[in-house]
């Protein structure tokens, strides 16, 4: 299969470590703080670690009280640290300093929104795509998933094409923007398939899965290189395979035909702090003939 994007073998600007990249569920507390770190899960059931929790009881009972104890506090309210108080006082901060500060704005968004972006992001944490482009309520319709995926038209309904449907349908959104971001975990478990086919007892592989090709071209174009920087690479490529899969839906591609959409790749590195910006060039796309291969333009580079 032909590489997606070449350009985009690269080392990787920074190191990952640290970050959710194996494959275990855990939380971590630090200082009291819930800061917790997420890790994908791919070989093993809720049950089978339920067993695991019985078996480290039997060993340890002492260590498995004090879990037990933990696990029956209020999940808000941790070693006097109430969560919700603080996002209490965020919203009232928002209410306060943006909702009627523009309130003639946020009125006429009570009554309709018309956004003029479609944004695919990943549900890491870390991304925030309002945070980090600064985009204000009833600029972006928006869509949040494990490695920001697009599923093929023929993969059937999810609700990543569901809120496509809407958005490209219904709002007539100009712009679909993909973003991918660096040390993702999706991406990694993705990555980390010994077999496609094996184990689909996990939610996690059945849905990363859709990135197959993506993994499939990475591996083709990137295998000289670290398993890290394989997954680097493959951050940008399956962005790239989502763009083509947008236009696997033909009301997608018909709107990017008319001219009246276009689709773009973006890639946050919250490492270094970049975004790196491409846009689908539809038509040398489809004179090459290959639905494998995309043609981009526009590419810029925000440091
Ligand atoms: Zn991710």
């Amino acid at each position: 299969m032909a590489n997606l994007a070449p350009t985009f073998v690269s080392p990787p600007s920074g190191s990952c470590r640290g970050s959710l990249r194996t494959s275990r569920i855990s939380a971590i507390k630090l200082q009291g703080r819930e800061t917790e770190q997420t890790r994908l899960n791919l070989g093993s059931s809720s049950r089978k670690k339920q067993g695991l929790r019985r078996n480290a009881s039997k060993e340890n009972p002492g260590l498995m009280q004090g879990i037990r104890k933990d696990e029956f506090k209020t999940a808000e309210q941790t070693e006097g640290y109430d969560s919700f108080n603080d996002m209490k006082q965020r919203f009232l901060t928002f209410k306060e300093k943006k909702y009627l500060e523009n309130l003639e704005l946020y009125r006429r968004l009570a009554q309709s929104q018309a956004p003029e972006f479609m944004v695919i992001a990943c549900a890491d944490s870390r991304v925030c795509p309002s945070v980090i482009l600064g985009m204000e309520p009833g600029e972006a319709f928006m869509v949040r998933n494990v490695a920001n995926l697009v599923p093929p038209f023929e993969s059937g309904p999810s609700e990543t094409n569901a809120a496509l449907e809407f958005a490209v349908n219904s709002l007539k959104v100009k712009n679909i923007l993909v973003i991918g971001h660096s040390c993702c975990g999706g991406i990694h478990a993705l990555m980390s398939m010994e077999n496609a086919d094996e184990d689909n007892s996990s939610f996690i592989r059945n849905w990363v899965i859709v990135g197959k090709n993506a993994r499939l071209s990475t591996r083709e174009a990137a295998s000289h290189l670290s398993f890290d920087q394989q997954c680097r690479h493959c951050e940008k490529e399956s962005v790239n395979r989502s763009l083509l899969n947008l236009l696997t839906y033909p009301w997608i591609e018909e709107q990017v035909m008319r001219g009246n959409l276009s689709l773009h790749g973006g890639y946050y590195d919250f490492i270094d702090c970049t975004f790196e910006k491409w846009t689908l060039d539809y038509y040398k796309t489809i004179s090459r003939g290959n639905k494998d291969m995309i043609a981009i333009k526009g590419r810029s580079f925000w440091s």
